[in-house]
């Protein structure tokens, strides 16, 4: 698919091993799959305790055990927690410190999330966003769980924390409203220059830097590419506070 993109994203920042109980990779094969695809980072986000089969929070405390650089990757260490009922997700400090970035996200069923009604859904999110470790929020476009987009986009601009453009959900928009929703936050982050990114979701190595069908929603309504987190490292690195030790 040809893209009309100039600058080529270069980061997978949302991915899942097999520490996430029902994803099919090993960071190694994660990070060899980026290299294939020609990525420069890597960034691991197994899910947090909640949804069924996950590991414990040591797990989250000891991810730099994983070198920085894996077949000449960079790795960087997050979750994608869950936004609870009450605001608070089920991944908290001290394991949040110990993480590059976290990525929260609405997760429905009886693990972790229910539908609390437009206000509430906001607020709760906008509470999760306001977490200095909170850099990018996963997927916010399932109708089920409808948000004020209007607000969370200026928290966005406000907190310094990216919407995803989940590339698994434009290519399987299952969830209501899903592409609908897409297109009204983009449009918002356009009109106030808040910060985006694209997430491949992978749950398994053969779908890591998978982002066509997110790149050409994102081709087809000319959205600027400076307000784009993951097309570039640098970029990346200052929008998460990262400095290299
Ligand atoms: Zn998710
Ligand atoms: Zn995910």
């Amino acid at each position: 698919m040809a893209s009309d993109m100039k600058n080529k994203l270069v980061l997978d920042i949302h991915t899942h091993t097999i520490a996430s109980g029902h994803a099919y990779g090993t960071v190694r094969e994660n990070a060899l799959a980026a290299k294939e695809k020609g990525l420069v980072g890597l960034g691991t986000s197994d899910h947090a305790p909640g949804i069924p089969g996950v590991c414990d929070p040591i797990y989250f405390g000891n991810l730099h055990a994983i070198p920085r650089t894996l077949y000449g990757v960079s790795i960087y260490y997050g979750v994608e927690n869950n936004m609870q009922n009450d605001g608070s997700m089920t991944l908290g400090e001290p394991f949040l410190s110990r993480l590059d970035y976290n990525i929260v996200g609405i997760h429905g069923g009886p693990c972790c999330y229910e539908d609390q009604g437009i206000v509430k859904n906001t607020d709760n999110l906008i509470r999760c966003m306001a977490n200095p470790k909170t850099f990018f929020v996963s997927h916010p476009d399932d109708g089920w769980f409808p948000l004020d987009y209007e607000s969370v986009v200026l928290a966005a601009k406000e907190y310094g924390v990216a919407l995803e453009v989940n590339n698994a959900h434009v290519k399987h928009p299952w969830r209501k409203d899903c592409l609908k929703n897409i297109h009204t936050y983009l449009e918002l982050c356009t009109r106030y220059k808040a910060p985006v990114f694209v997430g491949s979701d992978a749950h398994d190595p053969s779908q890591i830097g998978q982002f066509e069908e997110a790149i050409a929603l994102l081709d087809g309504i000319g959205f600027d590419e400076g307000l784009i987190i993951n097309n570039s490292e640098e970029k990346f690195r200052s929008f998460i506070g990262f400095e290299s030790k």
